[in-house]
């Protein structure tokens, strides 16, 4: 049976690869630090024997007999790895260069999550792989833009000098169950604004765009990924070319989620990328990949699973008692 490292495997996307990887019957170890991924993300896959957990932070080095590594961990909210920026760049440089040396040693296949982020406030529309990017090297963004920049360039050397088989993935904008509420993105901010009746934050005017794809499209996507030729090593863009600027974003969060919130401006963060679409048609054509869930379905099963987790805690609140760590 394929043994499978997910890093970042409590956390949103890694927990949602945890379990659709159990579902195809693999073998999975997952890793994390535990400092955005939460233990109930994963607390169903616990009892699975053939689900391990280990609580270890990639920056440093871990030896594990494995076939394959998904390489997901790394903060992804702007607030979140604005946090601690040291600790955010060390992830993508150390994190992946302790992940390629893992890989090197088992002769395993190792894919990388990188991220939109690297084409920075694009000037190319949609975003192309071959664009090179438009990113600020000193702004507040740059701990993960350049940090994930970084470790493109670590995964591509380490197969040039070791023939490791890489696959790099750029992924866009992604929402649904599991994202943490409170991580401060605009998908999870909305929907929790609007169920609580609270006023939906927009940052700036509101006509930037974004284009959201729903996280069971996008772990499609990895699986195809890391499944591909082997002489396909990407980047390829994974994400959902719908795009949508925030004022629509948030229109139609309040008609799914029948709320009377209102709309407020607030300041726009510094270097926030003004438009942003991919490119989808590498994916496509050697993947065979592309999302099925338009916007409006997949922010109905997101409300529904907020609603849920909101709804659970608060009368976990109540009775004084926590069961989620
Ligand atoms: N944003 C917003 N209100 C919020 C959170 C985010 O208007 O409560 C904006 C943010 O400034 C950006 C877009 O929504 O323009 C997407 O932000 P997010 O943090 O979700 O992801 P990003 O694409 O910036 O990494």
């Amino acid at each position: 049976m394929k043994k499978i490292l997910v890093t970042g495997g409590a956390g949103f996307l890694g927990s949602n690869l945890c379990t659709k990887l159990l579902e195809k019957n693999f073998y999975v170890i997952a890793l994390d630090n535990l400092s955005t991924g939460s233990m109930s993300n994963i607390q169903n896959l616990l009892e699975n024997k053939k689900f391990e957990f280990i609580k270890h932070d990639i920056i440093y080095p871990i030896d594990l007999p494995v076939d394959q590594v998904f390489n997901l961990a790394c903060p992804a909210s702007p607030p979140r790895y604005q946090a601690d920026p040291a600790q955010t760049t060390k992830t993508s440089i150390l994190g992946s260069l302790n992940m390629l040396e893992l890989a090197r040693k088992n002769g395993a296949r190792i894919f990388q999550a990188s991220t939109s982020e690297v084409y920075g406030d694009p000037d190319v529309h949609p975003q192309v792989e071959g664009y090179r990017g438009n990113v600020n090297p000193i702004g507040v963004r740059s701990c993960y833009d350049e940090g994930k920049r970084c470790a493109e360039s670590l995964f591509f050397d380490y197969h040039r000098m070791y023939g490791i088989e890489i696959k790099v993935g750029r992924i866009f904008n992604t929402y649904g169950p599991k994202m943490d509420p409170q991580d401060g993105r605009v998908v999870s901010n909305f929907i929790m604004q609007a169920i609580q009746n609270e006023p939906l934050t927009i940052y700036g005017d509101g006509t930037q765009t974004r284009s959201f794809c729903y996280v069971d499209d996008l772990i499609d996507g990895f699986l195809k990924m890391m499944e591909s030729e082997v002489k396909f090593l990407g980047p390829v863009n994974l994400g959902n070319p719908d795009e949508f600027n925030l004022l629509e974003l948030a229109d139609l969060v309040l008609k799914l989620t029948q709320s009377n919130s209102k709309i407020v401006f607030e300041k726009l963060p510094q270097d926030d990328p003004t438009r942003r679409k991919p490119d989808i048609s590498l994916a496509k054509n050697k993947l065979g990949w592309e999302p099925k869930i338009c916007l409006e379905d997949g922010l109905r099963k997101t409300i529904e699973y907020f609603k849920v987790k909101t709804f659970s805690k608060r009368k976990v609140k109540n009775v004084g008692y926590s069961i989620t760590p």
